[in-house]
């Protein structure tokens, strides 16, 4: 039971995935829950390579293969370890984000995007994926109001690439329609939480 969780800057993914964390603790839930990139040493090593403000000068190419050997050794060394003790895995972003960040919102293609990533994961899908929806503009203002939040590299981009990143992201919810579930994330966390939960819960008992 592979769930990951997608969405622009300041969607709340992260708070959310918390809120759902402390609800399955207490109903006693087998879980793990995890983040991209990142959740295990090499590739939270990895994510600060990617994600360091100084390197500037990263190219596109180079960010998509960093992203995709990171994805691969979480996958490896965590996911898979975890899926198959029969635990139900919630993930901060996956798949999805490279083909909608590298792949759509910096140019470098959905195919061959497509084609790294899936030579690093090995047909390892999600069954289920939630795309947290905002618009831009009001993502970035409550990233500016938490001052909790890592400053990265990503942070130096303009309004048009968060818009291509939820262009991407629409795109891809047109694409695969029986696995990404769209859930309006400019409400309340209660009311987000509220929602999620229906769902997740919902594809649970499947
Ligand atoms: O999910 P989180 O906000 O921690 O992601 C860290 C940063 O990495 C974000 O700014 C996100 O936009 C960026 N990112 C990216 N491409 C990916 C995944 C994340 O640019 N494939
Ligand atoms: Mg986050």
């Amino acid at each position: 039971k592979f769930i990951t969780f997608e969405g622009g800057e300041g969607a709340g993914k992260t708070s959310v995935i918390q809120e759902l964390s402390a609800s399955f603790d207490q109903k006693g839930y087998q879980f793990i829950t995890t983040r991209e990139p990142g959740g295990i040493d090499i590739a939270e090593n990895i994510r600060e390579i990617i994600l360091d403000t100084k390197n500037t000068a990263m190219d596109g190419r180079t960010e998509a293969l960093l992203y995709a050997a990171a994805r691969r050794q979480h996958l490896v060394e965590r996911v898979v370890p975890e899926l198959r003790a029969g635990k139900i895995v919630l993930c901060d972003r996956f798949l999805d984000s490279s083909l909608v960040y590298q792949g759509m919102a910096r140019g470098i293609g959905l195919e061959e995007v497509y084609a790294i990533n899936s030579f690093a994961i090995e047909n390892c899908m999600p069954k289920l994926t939630i795309y947290f929806d905002i618009e831009p503009e009001k993502g970035l203002a409550r990233i500016a109001n938490n001052t909790g939040r890592e400053i990265n590299r990503l942070d130096q981009e303009n309004i048009q690439f968060h818009y291509e990143v939820r262009e991407g992201y629409l795109k891809l919810l047109r694409m695969y329609p029986e696995r990404i579930v769209l859930v309006n994330a400019d409400r309340t966390l209660e009311e987000v939480v509220a929602e999620t939960k229906r769902i997740v819960e919902d594809f649970l008992e499947m």
